[in-house]
């Protein structure tokens, strides 16, 4: 049996409405998947979905972006549903910079607005099983030579 899609969810204070509608509508289709979210987000969600089990991390500014960066990094997100606040400047700006950056790092599927995330959900492959992103290989990064030099004391 799957286990299901590694789903984050998160949004910026002006957009928690749009998201909570949004899973609303979509609660059904989430309810089979593993839900992680930022502290604030989650507990709103959980109110208003009370079908839905999620994990709360921390707050966003408090480290819960970083939490979700860190799951993208060890391979145990897929999803990353993401509704900024284009209008509003966010104290954690340089977390949500990190958390897209580790999204296009590890090439998981990061839905920011509202109409990408229907696209996402409305997608066969969101139902597949099967489906895993191709990801980038960085070996070459990893083993550049720099670091031998480094290590030997020759730089
Ligand atoms: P919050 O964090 O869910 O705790 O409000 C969201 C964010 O990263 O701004």
């Amino acid at each position: 049996m799957s286990r299901g899609k590694r789903i984050g969810l998160v949004a910026h204070d002006g957009r928690k409405p749009d998201l909570t509608e949004w899973v609303k509508i979509n609660e059904d289709k989430l309810a089979v998947h593993q839900l992680y979210a930022t502290g604030t987000t989650g507990k709103l969600l959980m109110r208003k979905c009370p079908s839905l089990q999620i994990t709360c991390l921390k707050s966003g500014p408090l480290g819960g972006d970083q939490q979700l960066g860190a799951l993208i990094a060890e391979g145990k997100l897929d999803v990353l549903i993401f509704f900024i606040d284009p209008m509003t400047s966010q104290p954690h700006d340089v977390d949500v910079k990190a958390l897209t950056r580790l999204s296009t790092v590890y090439n998981i599927v990061l839905a920011m607005t509202r109409s990408t995330a229907d696209f996402v959900i409305g997608s066969p492959l969101f139902a597949d099983p099967d489906w895993a992103p191709i990801r980038t290989d960085y070996q070459t990064y990893v083993l550049r030579p720099q670091l031998d030099d480094a290590a030997d004391g020759s730089r």
